[in-house]
């Protein structure tokens, strides 16, 4: 057991904080903090002691590799090679944001966080506070999502206390995630940039920017995954998940309410605001209004976290295709509904 600090915001200019987080960061300990897209459990890159209890903490895979955080991006070089021309570009264009870049990596990198591949995925964030941790630590930083491995990720404080308080040295309240589902993750290595994993920088932002960009081929289910990640449980709530998508949704969902109920199942229903009313259930998140997909896709994983704090048994969510967001938020939803859909 640990006996964790939590800091405020306004902590982080004291001096007396400032030396706690450097020398956590630097002993090989593990401090978890706020970045624009969920919180992230951070340790030295180059610690592997500290690395190794991020898996432990976590309980993550030792194959899935992580990805180091930068607080500037002239000090990526050191550790990686640039291939393409096209990156610089998309360096521009996106970073310090919710983008990670796949390069191939220099020896000095640890082979513990790169799960033995000759790559490693990059990115710089945008959010003050992770800039402001990562300066601090004066190195790069891993840091993997904040959450137990295969649970939906954080994006609270109340969450990431919830699973980590006395497991980690520091934990920093930075409030409720802006973006609120994980960095887009990118393939840098080859002629042609390839998106492992998806996120709000969407193929479509990209190729404005490069006119090529592909799919993974692991990301339509055809493939071995070359993101050693994507072949894991995500996201998964611990109550039955299933999407219902189609015409009759409401009809479809409060049927299965009534005869859940009879069993003595708890139910609970995630839905667009329009639609929250319709559900008369144990427990309705009504996870914003249709047209808005970037409230949306920051209230999933409270969604589904709020259910199992609700002890729900058995949870229906509608679907979230509509807007730039959509394919993201789906490709989350699907993941922590095991592919269970319902098409009524
Ligand atoms: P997380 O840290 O939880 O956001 O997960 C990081 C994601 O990036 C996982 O899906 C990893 O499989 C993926 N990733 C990290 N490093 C690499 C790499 N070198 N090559 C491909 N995918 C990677
Ligand atoms: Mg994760």
């Amino acid at each position: 057991m640990v006996d964790t600090r939590i800091y405020k915001v306004t902590d982080l200019d004291k001096n007396d904080v400032q030396a706690d987080i450097k020398n956590i960061v630097r002993s090989g300990k593990n401090i978890i903090f706020p970045t624009e897209t969920v919180y992230g459990i951070g340790a030295s890159a180059l610690s592997e002691k500290g690395v190794q209890n991020i898996y432990k903490v976590k309980g993550r895979p030792s194959d899935n590799p992580l990805i180091m955080h930068f607080s500037d991006i002239g000090s990526i070089h050191d550790y990686i090679h640039i291939d393409q021309s096209y990156v610089k570009k998309l360096i521009e264009a996106f970073w310090p944001g919710p983008l990670t870049m796949v390069f191939r990596r220099k020896p000095v990198v640890p082979n513990t966080i790169t799960g033995g591949l000759d790559t490693v995925a990059i990115r710089v964030p945008s959010h003050p506070i992770a800039q402001k941790v990562i300066a601090i630590a004066g190195v790069p930083v891993c840091a993997p999502s904040a959450n137990i491995s295969g649970t939906p990720s954080s994006t609270l404080f109340e969450h990431v206390y919830a699973d980590f308080n006395k497991k980690v040295d520091i934990i920093i309240d930075g409030g409720k995630s802006d973006v609120g589902l994980e960095s887009t993750v990118l393939d840098v290595t080859g002629d042609v940039p390839v998106i492992l994993r998806p996120g709000i920088i969407t193929k479509a932002m990209i190729k404005s920017i490069t006119p090529h960009v592909d799919m993974s081929e692991a990301l339509q289910g055809t493939e071995v995954p070359k993101s050693p990640g994507m072949k894991y449980k995500h996201y998964a709530p611990s109550g039955k998940l299933t999407i219902v998508e189609g015409e009759k949704v409401t009809d479809y969902i409060n049927d299965q309410i009534k005869k859940q109920h009879q069993s003595n199942k708890k139910v609970g229903v995630i839905a667009t605001a329009n639609l929250a009313k319709r559900f008369d259930t144990d427990y309705v998140f009504n996870i914003g209004e249709s047209f808005d997909e970037a409230i949306i896709a920051s209230n999933l994983y409270i969604a589904l976290r709020t259910m199992d704090q609700m002890q729900i048994d058995v949870i229906y969510s509608v679907s979230f295709h509509q807007g730039r967001y959509g394919e993201v938020i789906m490709n989350r939803l699907y993941k922590a509904a095991n592919h269970r859909v319902v098409k009524v």
